[in-house]
Parts: C-alpha cells; sequence; structure tokens
C-alpha cells in the first residue's frame, strides 16, 4: 500500500508535495486492483512474450531478439508492457514476473533450438528491483543449466537507473556478467550515467533511446547526440544498437554514422513467438540469418 500510494505520488513529479486527496485513493485502489489482476494472471498463466527482431547495421542480417512482455486478457485483448511493469515494479510482484520472463525466453529459446533454428541472441528487461534481490544470478545460471543454454544467447537490458553506484546492483550484474551473458544499457541517454564510470561497468552494448532516433536525420541537436553516443560507446568498444528505427531515413543515417544494430517498426514490429518462429526460419533459410557462433551443448 506504502509503494502504491508512494507511486501515484512520484507519478505527478519530482518536488511536488501531495497531501491526501479523494484521486490518490481512487488511484491507490487502481494499482492494487491492477496488482491483484496480475498476480493472477502470473497464476494462470496469461502473460506471453513477443518478440522484436534486431539486425546488424551494415549487412541488414538479422542478429538477435528482444523479448517484450504482453498480457492476453479476455476484457481488453492484448495488454502492453506499460500496463503490466510499471505496477509490478511498484510491488514485489516484479520479482515473480521477471523471473517469469526470464524462464519463457529461456524454454523458448530450447524449443526453438531443438526445432533446427540456429543459436541467437536474445535480450531480456530487466528491472532494477530484480538486480537488488540478489538472487538473480543464480537464478539465471540455473536456468541456462536446466535448458542446455550457453550465457552468450542471453542479454539482460538494464536502465541507467541500475548503473548508479549501487553496490549490490553492480556486484549483480557483474556476477551475470562472469557467467558469459552480456549487458546492455537500456534507453541510453535518457538516465543520468556518469561517463567517467561507464569505462569500470559490465557493460557490452549501448542502447541508443528512441527519443533521439525518432526525429533523425532532420533534427540536428538529436544527430549530435546520436553521433556522440556512437563515438563514446566505440571508444569504449561497446556495441552500439538504436532503436525505434521507423524510417529508411533514419536507417540510412545510422548506417552512415556506423551505428552497429538496429531495431525499429522499419524492420520489423514485436511479434507472437508462433510468428517469430516463421521470421526465424525465412530469415534463416533466406541466408539473413547471423547465427551465434557457439554451438548449443546438448
Ligand atoms: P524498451 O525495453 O525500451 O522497449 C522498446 C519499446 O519500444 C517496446 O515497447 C517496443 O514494442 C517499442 N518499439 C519497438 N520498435 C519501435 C518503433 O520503431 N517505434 C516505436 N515508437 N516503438 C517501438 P513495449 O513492448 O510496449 O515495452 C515498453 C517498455 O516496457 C520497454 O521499453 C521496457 O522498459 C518495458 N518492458 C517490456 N517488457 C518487459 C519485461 O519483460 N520486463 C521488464 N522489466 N520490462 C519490460
Ligand atoms: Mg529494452
Ligand atoms: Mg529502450
Ligand atoms: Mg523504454
Amino acid at each position: 500500500m506504502a509503494d502504491t500510494a508512494m507511486y501515484a505520488a512520484k507519478e505527478k513529479g519530482r518536488n511536488n508535495y501531495s497531501f491526501y486527496s479523494p484521486e490518490m485513493t481512487e488511484y491507490a485502489v487502481h494499482y492494487l486492483t491492477r496488482e491483484n489482476e496480475l498476480r493472477k494472471a502470473l497464476q494462470q498463466n496469461e502473460f506471453k512474450l513477443f518478440y522484436q527482431p534486431q539486425v546488424d547495421t551494415k549487412t541488414g542480417k538479422f542478429i538477435g531478439l528482444e523479448s517484450l512482455i504482453r498480457w492476453q486478457t479476455e476484457k481488453h485483448g492484448l495488454m502492453p508492457a506499460s500496463e503490466i511493469i510499471p505496477i509490478a515494479e511498484s510491488s514485489h510482484l516484479i520479482i515473480s514476473v521477471g523471473n517469469w520472463v526470464l524462464t519463457e525466453t529461456c524454454r523458448q529459446l530450447r524449443e526453438w533450438i531443438d526445432r533446427g533454428i540456429p543459436l541467437l541472441r536474445i535480450a531480456v528487461n530487466i528491472s532494477i528491483r530484480q538486480l537488488t534481490d540478489g538472487k538473480l544470478p543464480q537464478f539465471i545460471s540455473d536456468l541456462l543449466e536446466k535448458y542446455h543454454l550457453p550465457p552468450d544467447c542471453l542479454e539482460l537490458e538494464v536502465t541507467e537507473s541500475c548503473l548508479q553506484d549501487d553496490d549490490i546492483c553492480l556486484l549483480t550484474l557483474k556476477k551475470i556478467n562472469g557467467l558469459g551473458i552480456t549487458i546492455s544499457i537500456d534507453d541510453f541517454g535518457t538516465g543520468y550515467s556518469c561517463m567517467g564510470s561507464l569505462k569500470q561497468l559490465p557493460i557490452q552494448r549501448l542502447k541508443i533511446d528512441q527519443i533521439f532516433v525518432k526525429d533523425i536525420p532532420k533534427q540536428e541537436d538529436d544527430c549530435a547526440i546520436v553521433s556522440a553516443i556512437i563515438a563514446l560507446g566505440h571508444q569504449l568498444h561497446l556495441k552500439v544498437i538504436a532503436e525505434g528505427v521507423e524510417t529508411l531515413a533514419q536507417y540510412n543515417y545510422l548506417k552512415n554514422i556506423h551505428c552497429d544494430e538496429l531495431q525499429g517498426y522499419y524492420f520489423c514490429i514485436p511479434m507472437s513467438a508462433h510468428d517469430t518462429e516463421e521470421y526465424l526460419i525465412s530469415a534463416a533459410k533466406s541466408g539473413n540469418f547471423e547465427p551465434l557462433k557457439q554451438l548449443p551443448p546438448h
């Protein structure tokens, strides 16, 4: 309850003192109701994972997927992540939801490998609470063992807030990275990364936030920001991926300034597991699939 009220107050903005108001109760009730619905959804297996392809900029070939949660409801149809994650994050539910996402991602990957699809990398979004919980490295290492997966087929996407001098988060990320799982900073540029500490972080990839991609190549300031992020990433020997690529003009611009990888509606929208499988099969058949080098153990 405290978390729920805090969330309501936080949503009104920082430095905004909030005394009791009837809307707050309404808000809290909405959150509690939704939290209960989500708990039930988890028990009744109503969550689904959608997958969005990522491509190599130079070759245009498929190189990996990002898994994105959805909620299949009878009443409202398919609900987006924005209806699930903020509420799960304001309660302990995010741990169970996050564990479900990781488990389902690994289970699905093993199923695809068993059906002859080449090995690929899947990026999974991780919330800060999953990192402060401390059990994540063991959980992930158990999953890799259970589904016989090599560690480099998994990538964790964390936001800059997870990397701010929090000893527990950093220790957790270092342990996970030590397993051979890569870490990517999601929504890069929107948080408060300390430039100096970037080189000490256990990260391999920067993911440029779509807010900076939206108006390139027209918006000069955004072009400057995107170029600077790519230069910074490359100087630090990191790969740089841009999200939210919707147009050929954005694609060409990002290619010219040597952004390594791209993701967005221009290439593909997030798809159900079934549609993703068809996409993967067709990419593999046409030679448009750049598989991970390593063979999966049996
Ligand atoms: P994100 O990780 O930054 O994911 C990118 C979001 O942009 C996704 O929204 C994706 O569907 C959308 N997107 C992809 N291409 C384009 C494009 O070309 N244009 C535009 N306008 N949007 C595009 P989605 O799936 O609704 O997810 C929203 C956010 O929810 C994610 O942002 C991530 O922060 C969070 N999220 C999603 N799934 C999970 C999850 O399993 N666990 C956690 N902790 N968070 C998740
Ligand atoms: Mg992401
Ligand atoms: Mg993002
Ligand atoms: Mg985001």
